[in-house]
């Protein structure tokens, strides 16, 4: 596939070290509090490129992190411990904390339909690798001690700001959260890599190290997890597109230093969500959550098909009116699903040939609309139903929508609502008398053999927003 690297600058063919296989990253949530849709938005892209990549073949180990210490409030190491402050929030222990909310992570996931990686691991169930790694670039002289912090030398560097020119932002940033420069560093762009000494004395988790008592920096997680999973070499790295600055920066500088050589070859980020009001961030405290939007009736699938409609390179706005679009729109194409009749032998030629130029279309730079078009292509396509529902299905296993289930439920709540008249018909629709009769007087022209009032039934329907469709269980009618 063609994917854009961050790295690069530019669309590139996505070329793993070993054929066939793929070893993907993906920074997993910081479990401080819920996940809010713009963070889902980002998982759901991976997940929509991972099962990409596994319907052109790969086989794909996927590795996510769980942050579960050491992720401070601003992300060049200052302010508050994140867990902490979630800990504090609600009167609870931080393990406390990282239990709920990773739990509740994965149930909004599974919701989203959402695939779990192959890997998931906790940042504290990794302590021993990250005094390992930091040990080793101390020795070779990329780590320094400094105030009792160990930190990250980026001079020793020839090219650290490998994705954009971002040193005065990060310097604005920190500006604007009030937050006091880090006086042991040496450089603005040094970073900690495992914290003995700070203002937070009231740190929950804390590990005994060469250096003292404390606990690791944010970065060191990523690489260390990466790199225990995945080896040596990573074919793609993904996150949210605020990662790219300082996080992955720093994951690249640290995991290089360690390893020597080249570590990563392609990298993905996801654009952000944002509210008419700006980007949606879980530490404002404004942000909408998946119960939230469940709440309010929204089907988790709905949300889906929404985000899938855009490029993930895009940063997508998030409103009500938009989201109610999306809805509608993902309602309809179910019902056009469940008007398909299951059963009956599929033109396997056919869906091979949808499935080749579903991948040309999509497989450049993970083009979910085009996605979404090529399944409305096939529903509008003069093929079969067992045709048309087969390359539906297929398409299903990159975007995930639950079409074939869930129209097979709709046909079942259909049928179930079904009344059978007193001339022995059976019909299904949407409550209205008067189309009921007219659907029945076109029953009755049918077993009468009359197809030209058939037809012409049919046509007048149609001309109310009426669609009938003949199934075995009698004649289920919709508005369109
Ligand atoms: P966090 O839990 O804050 O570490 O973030 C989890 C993931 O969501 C990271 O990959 C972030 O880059 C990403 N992310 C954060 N904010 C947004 C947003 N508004 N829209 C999309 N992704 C986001
Ligand atoms: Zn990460």
């Amino acid at each position: 596939m063609l994917l854009y690297n961050s790295a690069t600058r530019k669309k590139e063919p996505l070329v793993p070290r070993q054929e066939g296989k793929i070893t993907m990253y993906t920074c997993g949530p910081t479990v401080y509090h819920y996940a809010h849709i713009g963070n889902l938005r980002t998982y759901m892209m991976e997940d929509a490129l991972e099962k990409y990549l596994c319907y052109e073949g790969y086989q794909v180990r996927r590795v996510m992190n769980i942050t579960d210490v050491g992720h401070l409030a601003s992300d060049a190491d200052t302010g508050e411990d994140k867990m902490l402050k979630g800990a504090r929030r609600e009167h609870k222990s931080v393990l406390d904390i990282a239990k709920f909310y990773t739990d509740a992570f994965f149930a909004d996931c599974a919701k989203l339909n959402i695939r779990r990686p192959q890997v998931v691991q906790p940042a504290t169930g990794m302590i021993e690798e990250y005094i390992r790694v930091i040990s080793r670039l101390l020795e070779t002289g990329y780590a320094y001690l400094a105030g009792g912090n160990v930190y990250f030398d980026t001079s020793k560097l020839e090219h650290y700001n490998v994705f954009f020119q971002h040193e005065e932002e990060a310097l604005a940033v920190g500006v604007r959260q009030g937050v006091e420069a880090d006086a042991s560093k040496r450089s603005q762009n040094d970073f900690v890599l495992w914290f003995t000494r700070s203002k937070f004395e009231d740190q929950a988790l804390k590990w005994d190290s060469p250096w003292g008592v404390g606990y690791p920096g944010w970065h060191i997680e990523c690489s260390c997890i990466a790199m225990k999973y995945c080896g040596e070499y990573l074919d793609l790295h993904c996150g949210g597109v605020d990662n790219a600055f300082p996080h992955h920066t720093n994951e690249i500088a640290q995991s290089e230093a360690y390893l020597g050589h080249p570590w990563c070859s392609h990298w993905m980020h996801v654009h952000h969500l944002n509210t008419s009001s700006g980007k949606m961030s879980k530490s404002k405290g404004e942000f909408l959550t998946l119960s939230l939007l469940e709440e309010k009736g929204y089907d988790p699938l709905a949300y889906r098909f929404f985000c899938l409609q855009s490029h993930y390179r895009k940063s997508l706005v998030f409103t009500w009116e938009n989201l109610d679009n999306a809805a509608q729109a993902y309602q309809k194409l179910l019902e056009r699903v469940a008007a398909l009749q299951p059963g009956g032998q599929a033109d396997m030629g056919e869906v091979e040939r949808r499935r080749e130029g579903f991948i040309a279309q999509v497989g450049n730079d993970l083009n979910t609309s085009m996605a979404v078009t090529a399944l409305y292509d096939a529903l509008k396509a003069k093929l079969d139903d067992a045709t048309k529902l087969a390359v539906l299905d297929s398409f299903d296993q990159v975007l995930s929508l639950s079409l074939l289930e869930r129209a097979a439920r709709l046909r079942e709540r259909q049928a179930s609502a079904a009344t059978e008249t007193a001339e022995g018909f059976v019909i299904a629709g949407e409550g209205d008398a008067e189309i009921d009769r007219l659907v029945l007087q076109r029953c009755q022209a049918k077993a009468a053999r009359d197809y030209a009032q058939a037809d012409a039934l049919r046509e007048r329907l149609k001309e109310m927003g009426v669609q009938v469709t003949d199934t075995k269980e009698g004649a289920i009618w919709r508005r369109v």
